[in-house]
């Protein structure tokens, strides 16, 4: 394992996997990153007691981490066998980044808040995580620098794909992203092609907004 953490928490973790794996997710890497990442690492202090629970927490600043099993579904999506440069929006907490450290060979992050994308670095290092490079940043406009990305992952809602993230992805390549209003969306896989993008759509799901160049404009969410 790759976060080299030992801890207490093994148990909790295992029982994590069995909750995801009975909701449908079946990719073994992705189960056995689950049980390897140390998710109260990633969650507020307050409420680490709950961090194993298959659901949304609160990180602060209005933004949530995600369900686990929500974000299990998106990284079995984009069927990673540990090779791929993948692009992540939205990094929020890290937990999800670190998870995507564990399947990928390269992760590259972005997140719209300074002060959630330092707490994230802090928690990446406690992890041992060191695959990642976490930037602060509007990542509607994707990382041009580091494209062409094998996957794209974004971890907040969006009313449309953005046309930057479809442009640095690569023919073949996959990004998984909620789209639909603010109140709720549809987890959608996209699959890169010559002409753009064929999409499929997966489950109804409920994210924060994805605010930028490409995504909502204006509307804030609500602040702790
Ligand atoms: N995957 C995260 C959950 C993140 S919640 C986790 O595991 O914790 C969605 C995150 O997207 C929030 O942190 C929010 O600040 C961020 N976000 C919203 N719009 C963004 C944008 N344009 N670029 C980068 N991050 C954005």
């Amino acid at each position: 394992m790759s976060t080299g953490v030992k801890d207490s928490f093994g148990g909790y973790r295992s029982s994590l996997v069995e909750v995801v794996r009975s909701k449908g997710i079946k990719d073994l890497a992705v189960l056995r990153a689950i049980a390897t990442v140390p998710r109260h690492l990633f969650v507020p202090e307050s409420i680490r007691h709950r961090a194993y629970d298959d659901c949304a927490l609160p990180l602060g600043s209005g933004q949530t981490i995600s369900q686990p099993s929500v974000q299990a579904r998106s990284l079995e999506l984009l069927q990673l066998t540990g090779r791929e440069k993948v692009l992540e929006i939205g990094a929020g907490s890290g937990y999800q980044t670190a998870l995507l450290a564990e399947l990928a060979g390269t992760v590259l992050a972005v997140e719209r808040l300074p002060e959630l994308a330092a707490k994230a670095q802090v928690s990446l290092r406690s992890a041992g995580v060191n695959k990642v490079t976490l930037v602060v940043g509007d990542g509607t406009l994707g990382w041009a620098a580091w494209a062409p990305f094998d996957a794209v992952v974004v971890a907040a809602a969006s009313p449309s794909i953005p046309d930057p993230l479809v442009r640095q992805l690569r023919i073949g390549g996959r990004l998984v992203i909620p789209l639909g209003n603010l109140g709720s969306q549809r987890l959608t896989l996209g699959i890169r092609t010559e002409e753009g993008l064929d999409t499929a759509v997966i489950e109804d799901v409920r994210f924060v907004p994805l605010l930028g160049q490409h995504g909502f404009h204006g509307e804030r969410p609500a602040h702790d």
